[in-house]
């Protein structure tokens, strides 16, 4: 069964069973057109409590607790080819929910399926330790996996973001049960059904779809769940880390950010423009790493911000599914609304539009979320708007004196997930780089992402990390047994 269309409502999966819940179905609409997608079924709290025991049984059946890591690492593989081979039907889905352009989708296709195969060559090739010996006896670490993994996710980008969770934890030898965002909650759904027929025993990927205040807060709280690993906004992350921290729950958090991006005067400054654009338009600025604090050496701030300026006024607004659009609509009404009203809100603190500022004029978008790429200039660090995080296409431009005055303003700030540097004067950008409190620091480019490398935040970004060959331990737990000789 295809596991979707047929029914009124769009049932979610635990164990092998699909269904449609007892909670309240909602509404998934498109934010492009203002069209409805369907209803989608929402688990209730009892839902939840089904979906942890099952995940839980699943887990420690031996099918899969002894399942040898070259078997589990092919159905990995397995599942990252039946991406690959849905990966049009894919996109086309995340779209249709989140109104990302249509080719940004295609490569977040690509990037679950990597993530997948990442983890299957880590589960493949792990080995366990022997530290030294202090006696006259073995000393082994072993990593075990937590049990049942909650993983809970925003709606910017589920086919990446929840990819490398669910394939990091099952790598890991752990069951999940995933609470997709309500405003993208099929790709989850349609991912866990490949993971079927790719192999997975039932049980190991649950799906529970569902609003946060429902579904959410039944499965962070669920005494079953041993690791929650949440990606969204922080004041969320921290409601869960205080929840989790009742039962000493494991918690891996990766949220919000207010990035510097920073360009020095002898940069290459038409490769930083681009990397500027990119780094806070790209996916509409709905992105946790966005550049949205442009530091400018004074020198040359005047010139550059003029052509940015032009560059973003130049940007074309329009619909996910035309190759000509550089920027779609935001994710979903309520959202832009959100955005519009930081935008108001920058203005009556003293800021200056330099571009955008508001909804486009464009008749053809007046049923779209849509919003214009937007440049807020006469603003301090300290101000509101530098400060909050508006997940939007909203960039706030400063000028800068000197390093070390950079510096403090950069960090000015509760968050800490990334950074850009763009100068031609290498000990300088290390310096900057090394001074900087980040989890991932770009120098001459920007939003340049790998599954290879770790990633995370500093202070209110989060804690713990996702990808990179030690990813993989985030979901497990060490476990040191020792031999008498
Ligand atoms: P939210 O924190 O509102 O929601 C994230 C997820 O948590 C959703 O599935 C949501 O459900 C659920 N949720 C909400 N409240 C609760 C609760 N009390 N208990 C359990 N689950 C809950 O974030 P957004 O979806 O609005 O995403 C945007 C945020 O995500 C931004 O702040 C952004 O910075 C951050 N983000 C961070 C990334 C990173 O890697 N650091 C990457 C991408 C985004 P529902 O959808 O029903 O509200």
């Amino acid at each position: 069964m295809h596991g979707d269309h047929t029914q009124a409502v769009r049932p979610f999966l635990i164990g092998s069973t699909w269904t449609t819940g007892q909670g309240q179905p909602f509404e998934s609409i498109n934010p492009a057109t203002g069209g409805r997608n369907g209803l989608i079924g929402a688990a209730s709290k009892a839902d939840v409590d089904f979906a942890v025991r099952t995940a839980k049984a699943a887990q420690a059946r031996p099918e899969w607790r002894q399942m040898l890591p070259h078997q589990r690492a092919a159905i990995l593989h397995r599942i990252a080819d039946l991406i690959e081979v849905n990966a049009e039907e894919l996109a086309d889905r995340q779209m249709r929910e989140n109104g990302k352009l249509r080719r940004e989708c295609v490569t977040q296709a690509a990037g679950g399926a990597a993530a997948y195969r990442y983890f299957a060559a880590i589960c493949e090739t792990m080995p366990s330790e022997i530290a030294p010996s202090r006696g006259d006896h073995l000393s082994m670490v072993l990593y075990e996996p937590y049990g049942v993994v909650a993983a809970i996710t925003p709606w910017n980008s589920p086919l990446t973001l929840e990819s490398q969770k669910v394939a990091a934890a099952l790598a890991a030898g752990n069951a999940v049960v995933l609470k997709p965002s309500e405003f993208t909650p099929t790709i989850a759904l349609r991912i866990a059904e490949l993971a079927l027929e790719a192999g997975l025993p039932p049980g190991i990927f649950n799906v529970v779809t569902g609003l946060g205040a429902e579904t959410g807060t039944a499965l962070v709280a669920h005494p079953d769940v041993r690791l929650i690993s949440f990606t969204g906004g922080t004041a969320t992350g921290k409601a869960i880390a205080r929840e989790a921290a009742g039962r000493m729950a494991a918690v891996a958090l990766e949220l919000g950010g207010k990035s510097p991006h920073i360009v020095f005067a002898d940069a290459d400054l038409d490769k930083a423009l681009e990397g500027v654009l990119h780094g806070v338009f790209s996916s509409t600025g709905q992105s946790c790493i966005a550049g949205t604090r442009l530091f400018v050496e004074r020198s040359v701030y005047e010139g550059f911000v003029q052509k940015l300026a032009t560059a973003t006024n130049a940007l074309r607004v329009g619909p996910p599914d035309d190759a000509q659009s550089q920027i779609a609509p935001l994710s979903s009404f309520i959202h832009r609304d959100k955005v519009e009203t930081m935008v108001d809100m920058a203005r009556e603190d003293g800021a200056t539009v330099l571009a955008g500022g508001s909804r486009p004029g464009d008749a053809r978008l007046a049923n779209g979320a849509y919003f214009l790429p937007t440049i807020l200039g006469n603003v301090s660090n300290s101000a509101r708007i530098c400060q909050q995080e508006v997940f939007g296409p909203v960039l706030c431009v400063l000028p800068f004196d000197n390093e070390a005055d950079l510096v403090a303003q950069a960090n000015d700030t509760l968050f800490g997930l990334a950074a850009g540097v763009w100068t031609q004067d290498f000990p300088k950008a290390w310096r900057v780089a090394r001074a900087i409190e980040a989890g991932t620091v770009w120098i001459n480019t920007y939003k340049t992402l790998s599954v290879s490398v770790p990633f995370g935040g500093f202070k209110e970004s989060g804690s713990g990390r996702e990808k990179g060959f030690f990813g993989i331990r985030t979901y497990q737990e060490p476990k040191t047994v020792m031999v008498g000789l």
